[in-house]
């Protein structure tokens, strides 16, 4: 990180006022309206300051209910898919997470509101070490926190209660419904230009049922060729 990147990271750290605070409440008044239901999840976006998970440059449009660029060409989500994902997931205090493509590390934090024990993978280096630097500031501790390839999940932390994908996958991963508990869920995003949210609960060893939530475009869930 640029010197500059950290100075304007630190100056906004310290600069979590009652002015995002009023701004978090419209946000989560925005996502009522857009059909999020879940006080939980809504409560945990009522704390978790976005602005600290921004790019710098667009500090500004924290609280806007849009997607915006973050470091390595990836994005940072929409609130309303992170609410509408989490909501899918339905965690309870005590779940263990596995969460693939840390990104900006917002979706973390909001996750880590709910259980905290949450493990989280990113395939991008830079945002890997950025948001290690940043959970270390803000205070947010994961289980894990892993650079490495999601499409492997986490065997040797495996079976996890909930699983969430935040990035496009062209097709399910075995992997990832294998390393679910039974009665555990997992949301991913599935398509190749954009995708339907869907949700797989697992019934048993060997059965999930597949449940569809609408369309929503994410950037690829990439494998890693090694
Ligand atoms: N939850 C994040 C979403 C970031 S975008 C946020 O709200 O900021 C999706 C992220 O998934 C990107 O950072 C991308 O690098 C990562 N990703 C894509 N394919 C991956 C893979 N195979 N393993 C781990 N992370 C992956």
């Amino acid at each position: 990180m640029s010197n500059f990147r950290k100075t304007a990271l630190f100056l906004s750290v310290m600069n979590e006022t009652t002015k995002h605070q009023g701004l978090r409440r419209q946000l989560i008044e925005t996502l009522r309206v857009k059909g999020i239901q879940s006080e939980e999840v809504l409560n945990v976006m009522l704390e978790v300051p976005r602005h600290f998970f921004m790019d710098p440059s667009l500090i500004n449009f924290a609280y806007e209910d849009n997607a915006y660029p973050i470091a390595a060409e990836q994005t940072i989500s929409q609130p309303y898919t992170v609410a509408f994902q989490s909501e899918l997931l339905a965690v309870t205090e005590g779940h263990k997470v596995l969460e693939i493509g840390t990104g900006s590390g917002y979706q973390t934090a909001v996750l880590l509101g709910l259980t905290p024990q949450v493990y989280t993978i990113e395939r991008q280096h830079a945002l890997f070490k950025q948001t290690q630097r940043l959970f270390a500031q803000l205070g947010y501790r994961t289980k894990k926190q892993v650079f490495g390839d999601g499409y492997k999940g986490l065997p040797t932390d495996a079976p996890f209660d909930r699983i969430l994908v935040t990035a496009g996958a062209p097709a399910v991963p075995k992997t990832l419904l294998n390393q679910l508990a039974v009665g555990g869920k997992l949301v991913i995003p599935l398509g190749e230009k954009e995708q339907i949210m869907t949700r797989y609960i697992r019934t048993s060893k060997t059965t999930f049922d597949k449940q569809e939530f609408g369309v929503f475009r994410f950037v690829p869930m990439l494998e890693n060729k090694n």
